[in-house]
């Protein structure tokens, strides 16, 4: 049985309890969260429940096209008024360089890409939360009124770190 199946089977068991049709697409805690999609971190690690935030994820949490496409309609369509963004150590973004990681897919493919055009790597993880703040907080279409903070969560301590 492959994992997909065995989700199959564990949803079939919880849709019989299902007890959250009461919740809406928007976050009760007014909250959006952009982070790592790191399989240690979880709403459970925020003190959250589901239906209290959106929560973006990509490989290192960073402020991509795709990122900023959702944190816009989090704001403006969803009623989201702070935006944390979370990277962590440990990352496997740091892992690799996007330069090396290309050829070695062009080596095994034999063929060069378009898309994606970066994998945004990195090897500073306090210098990399603050670029993505700063990608959010010079956004035009982001509302200084929205309170952006940066952090990195420590998967030994299970700490957040604020990145002033
Ligand atoms: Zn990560």
């Amino acid at each position: 049985m492959s994992v997909t199946d065995e989700i199959l089977v564990a949803n079939e068991i919880y849709s019989r309890n299902h007890h959250l049709v009461h919740l809406s697409p928007r976050p009760k805690r007014k909250l959006a969260i952009l982070t790592c999609m790191d399989t240690r971190l979880s709403i459970r690690t925020l003190g959250l429940d589901t239906g209290d935030a959106h929560i973006i994820r990509n490989a290192g949490g960073i402020v991509t096209e795709d990122a900023l496409r959702s944190l816009i309609i989090s704001h403006y369509q969803l009623g989201s008024e702070e935006f944390v963004l979370i990277h962590h150590t440990d990352c496997g973004m740091q892992t690799f360089t996007d330069d090396e990681l290309r050829a070695r897919l062009q080596r095994i493919s034999g063929t060069a890409v378009l898309s994606p055009h970066h994998f945004y790597a990195f090897n500073d993880v306090e210098r990399s939360v603050r670029e993505q703040m700063q990608k959010l907080q010079s956004h035009p279409w982001i509302p200084k009124e929205i309170k952006v903070r940066g952090f990195v969560y420590d998967v030994k301590t299970g700490r957040l770190k604020e990145i002033l």
